[in-house]
């Protein structure tokens, strides 16, 4: 259905080389887009994702490994993308971690952290590609917020706080926007088994004396009604819909994919 819709297009998804940020990069690489690759890991691990989906889908990719942290070494990764493909017209701020642990225990430096890469680093990268996407007129950002953007749990001040801070920063950066042909959305994710959860599920098993299948159906049982993870796949196919006409008037949402844990 959604076939080349974003030829000639460029996608920069931030944290695109694990998890939800590579489902969505490959949907959008799937509909024709290039994709500037961000974040860490194995060289070869990178060169392989980049080079399955130029060969799978014809397009050209990039890779900035611009720590998302540092707001210098974003800009640079913006001033690169520009160079190479003319500017970014998909933006997908996706980078985030986790920790865990009750407010009074919680490390300052992961506290700063957490709130740099997963709040913080959407302010600059949206900051830096506006000016392109307003000269022609066209853009797509769509944050990677969570379910906690909408509501908390327990140890994850930091990330609940980041994450509700995403949501308020997508409504504004729409409402900056209301009158162009760039739209601002986030999109809220539950449980999807990535590397980030994987970590949870691990502790869990272990805190518990557990099997790790037994951990994921009771991680699940506790917040998601379906009892089935979200797949980034399924995100990917949401991010999609964002870019397509069909969603020119859909603008500043916060949209759930969640198997029903927000509407308890
Ligand atoms: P993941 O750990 O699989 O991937 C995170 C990505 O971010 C990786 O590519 C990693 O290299 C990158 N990254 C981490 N720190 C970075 C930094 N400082 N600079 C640049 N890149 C950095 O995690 P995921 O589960 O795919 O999470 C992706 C996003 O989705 C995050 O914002 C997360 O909060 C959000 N989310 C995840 C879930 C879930 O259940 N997995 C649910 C809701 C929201």
């Amino acid at each position: 259905m959604h076939t080349n819709i974003l030829k000639g297009k460029t996608a920069l998804v931030t944290g695109s080389t694990s998890g939800i940020g590579l489902g969505i990069a490959r949907s959008l690489a799937a509909a024709g887009a290039n994709i500037v690759v961000n974040g860490f890991g194995d060289n070869a691990e990178i060169k392989a994702l980049r080079t399955a989906m130029e060969q799978e889908f014809g397009i050209q990719t990039s890779y900035s490994n611009a720590d998302m942290s540092k707001p210098e070494q974003i800009a640079s990764m913006m001033e690169e993308a520009a160079q190479q493909f003319g500017g970014i017209d998909i933006l997908v701020n996706n980078a985030g971690i986790q920790h865990v642990a009750n407010i009074e225990d919680f490390p300052v430096e992961k506290w700063d952290a957490i709130i740099a890469i997963n709040l913080t680093s959407a302010f600059h990268t949206t900051r830096l590609a506006l000016p392109g996407m307003k000269a022609k007129n066209w853009g797509r950002i769509i944050n990677l917020a969570s379910v906690h953007g909408l509501v908390a749990s327990a140890q994850k001040s930091a990330y609940v706080a980041a994450k509700h801070g995403l949501v308020g920063f997508t409504k504004t950066t729409a409402l900056e926007t209301a009158h162009t042909g760039i739209t601002c959305n986030a999109i809220c994710p539950g449980w999807v088994l990535t590397p980030l959860v994987q970590k949870q599920v691990d502790a869990r098993a272990e805190k518990e004396g557990i099997s790790n299948e037994a951990a994921k159906k009771s991680l699940l049982a506790e917040k998601q009604p379906s009892g089935e993870f979200v797949t980034p796949e399924q995100l990917g196919a949401l991010a999609l819909f964002f870019c397509s006409d069909a969603a020119n008037q859909v603008r500043g949402v916060a949209w759930n994919m969640d198997g029903g844990w927000v509407a308890q």
